[in-house]
């Protein structure tokens, strides 16, 4: 299609046409993403309005975004927004963007919403630890409708953008602590379910990851310099805080999931089961504990 210079598909086209210069590796789609959460269209509106002019201001504020596109930054932090499952959740440079694995847990835990009822039927409280952005608890909060969900996460900032997160689905009844896995969490806090999806991949792997990550998202919440010591401090803190017979499921490294399933056993908790995310990865682990208290 010749498109008239002034016009959005104008400007679509020479977005992409830059991007793709810059070899960023979706250029279309990313410029295409940008542009429709610049005019507040759904993606899929373009393109009913490709002869639609754009005003100065917004041409000027689309190539704004297009260039911190092209020096890498993630379309996500560009908006500040991210879609997960069915919510959409502030993000900034503070939190992990959320990403679509996260999706399946969420959607795990969602899909066994009756069993959890037939084996907790008094309710749930659950606890995200390493919570980031929120985007699991304030997921589960709606999804699960739990009697109590607790987020808590090191950094102070992350904390507050999952504040954000709750007040825009107006959930005021979550709790939140700024704590290194659970020591500042009160000490009668116990839960039926845990989720975490906490930094799990190696230092040693820095090198392979894309620049997009690398650059802009908190290492804090990506990387870790012994993975093994790391998560037995997270399951010790998990095991003291579950209840008997409660849930833990975890996100984590497909390549050390075996040695994260054998940890977990020795310290304690019961019936591993791992789950495969959609490319066919082990990515998740499910662990629960006895139904009585050993005496
Ligand atoms: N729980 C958040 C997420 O899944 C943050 C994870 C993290 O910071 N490692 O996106």
């Amino acid at each position: 299609m010749a498109e008239q210079p002034g016009t959005l598909l104008y400007y679509l086209k020479r977005s992409t046409e830059f991007l793709e210069k810059k070899e960023i590796p979706n250029p279309r789609v990313d410029a295409e993403w940008l542009l429709s959460d610049l005019l507040d269209l759904p993606r899929i509106k373009l393109y009913s309005q490709f002869e639609m002019p754009l005003s100065q201001k917004e041409i000027d504020l689309y190539r704004e975004r297009i260039v911190e596109r092209s020096k890498r930054k993630p379309v996500a932090y560009i908006t500040g927004k991210k879609g997960f499952h069915q919510f959409d959740y502030f993000v900034s440079e503070d939190v992990l963007i959320p990403r679509p694995e996260t999706e399946e847990l969420v959607d795990y835990l969602f899909k066994q919403k009756e069993t959890l009822k037939e084996e907790f039927p008094e309710g749930i409280q659950i606890w995200d630890l390493c919570s980031g952005s929120g985007c699991i608890g304030i997921s589960l909060a709606q999804l699960l409708k739990p009697n109590t969900v607790v987020l808590s996460d090191i950094s102070e900032k992350a904390i507050g953008t999952s504040k954000l997160n709750a007040e825009k689905y107006n959930l005021t009844d979550i709790q939140f602590y700024v704590s290194n896995l659970d020591e500042s969490l009160p000490n009668d806090l116990q839960f039926e379910v845990i989720v975490s999806n906490p930094p799990y991949i190696p230092e040693s792997e820095k090198e392979d990851i894309m620049p997009d990550v690398l650059d802009y998202e908190p290492h804090l919440a990506l990387f870790v310099s012994d993975i093994i010591g790391f998560h037995r401090s997270l399951f010790s803190s998990a095991k003291q805080r579950i209840k008997p017979g409660g849930w833990f499921l975890l996100e984590t490294h497909p390549s050390y999931i075996q040695d994260l399933e054998s940890l977990a056993l020795s310290m304690g908790f019961l019936s591993p089961k791992r789950i495969l995310d959609s490319s066919k990865k082990e990515r998740f682990l499910f662990l629960k504990t006895e139904r009585q208290i050993e005496s």
